[in-house]
């Protein structure tokens, strides 16, 4: 089977378990939503846009590795969700030319899973895991011999006649997505020969995304509404195709032929997405910082049950945005409200000037 068909008949079991992890912001995605989804995304490096550095080192591993006829060295992708991690996995196995598995670190129970996994890639195949940082810790060390030397210590028997088989598996390239490259443990961090870490999009980037989106939907849009989506998109390329996605369905019950700003701003109104591009959740920690616990520091549990939200959802989704954008900061002891966020919400801080809290298109992460 070729790389496209491979990479679509494994696609289901993976994102399945991708959704019960990133909480309810992609919760609110839909099947039909996760369809569009899958047919905006680029083929090709040179579609995929923003993270330059990153896509010329890996164009060049690619290619490098491609006249070598070797497999790629293992990668390590690190960001935020909604980021391109996932995507930029499909571009990689496509420019090799070779089939791609994907899975998640939770979808994998046992070693035996994993061992069945690794067994059936073929020469040079892409095994894509998100969430890496959650595999078991004995699924964790069939990984190591598999990745450094292409073998698979497998045990046999059990009790006092147990014994240790080592079966050789093809050359393959892992790659490994993660949220939380802290969580992962130094032994398997050291075996990715390649770590990349994807930051926030700038507001051009994502207008460009924007854009290219829309010429896929058949939306017509204007520039002017186009950066105001992106600047309202938490630098998150996912964010930006969903309200894209909204600001379609609002243009059409209002007859609108054309996406202007004017019409743009009507749709953000309607879903409560403000000019830093927050929502209500992102509102609601903000709020509880300030107003439940005097600005901070409070840590990420009594938070998250302060808002009723999973602790691990606010670490995940929400977090990374605020720190980035200079709303929260973090601390040993906890989170604490700066200076923008007391101002973005309209609250009294005794020192400082509010002034600093405007949120401008011209403020890209
Ligand atoms: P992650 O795996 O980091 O959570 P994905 O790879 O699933 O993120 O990307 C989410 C969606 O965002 C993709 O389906 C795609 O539509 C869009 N996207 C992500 N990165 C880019 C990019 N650089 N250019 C254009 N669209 C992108």
């Amino acid at each position: 089977m070729s790389g496209p068909e491979a990479q679509g008949a494994s696609y289901g079991q993976f994102r399945t378990s991708r959704n019960a992890d990133t909480g309810s912001r992609s919760a609110l995605a839909s099947e039909d939503e996760h369809q569009l989804d899958h047919s905006l995304r680029p083929h090709s490096l040179a579609e995929f846009v923003g993270q330059e550095r990153i896509k010329k080192v890996l164009g060049m591993s690619i290619a490098a590795a491609r006249q070598r006829g070797e497999a790629l060295d293992h990668v390590l992708f690190s960001a935020p969700p909604g980021l391109g991690k996932t995507w930029l996995a499909h571009i990689i196995a496509r420019e090799l030319g070779v089939n791609l598995r994907m899975t998640s670190g939770p979808a994998i129970e046992r070693a035996g899973d994993l061992a069945a996994i690794v067994s059936d890639l073929g020469q040079g195949d892409v095994l894509f895991i998100d969430e890496i940082h959650r595999l078991a810790r004995a699924v964790e060390e069939i990984l190591y011999p598999a990745m450094e030397d292409f073998e698979l210590n497998i045990v046999v028997g059990s009790g006092m006649g147990a014994r240790t088989m080592a079966l050789s598996v093809k050359p393959f390239t892992m790659i490994g997505a993660t949220t939380r490259s802290g969580l992962l443990s130094s032994p398997l961090r050291d075996r990715f020969g390649q770590h990349y870490h994807l930051d926030f999009y700038a507001h051009d980037d994502l207008a460009q995304i924007i854009m290219r989106s829309a010429r896929l939907l058949g939306v017509c849009i204007d520039d002017e509404a186009a950066l105001e989506l992106a600047s309202r998109s938490r630098g998150t390329p996912r964010i930006a195709n969903r309200l894209l996605r909204r600001v379609r369905d609002f243009a059409q019950v209002n007859e609108a032929a054309l996406v202007t700003r004017d019409v743009a701003l009507g749709a953000l109104e309607l879903l409560e997405i403000d000019a830093c591009g927050f929502d209500k959740m992102d509102r609601a920690i903000l709020a509880a910082i300030i107003d439940k616990f005097g600005g901070g520091p409070v840590g990420v549990d009594t938070l998250a049950a302060a808002v009723g939200e999973e602790s691990d959802t606010i670490g995940d989704v929400y977090e990374p945005y605020l720190l980035q954008a200079g709303f929260i900061t973090r601390t040993a002891r906890g989170r604490v409200a700066t200076q923008r966020a007391y101002a973005h919400l309209n609250r009294n801080r005794s020192v400082g000037a509010a002034s600093r809290g405007v949120c401008s298109r011209a403020d890209s992460p």
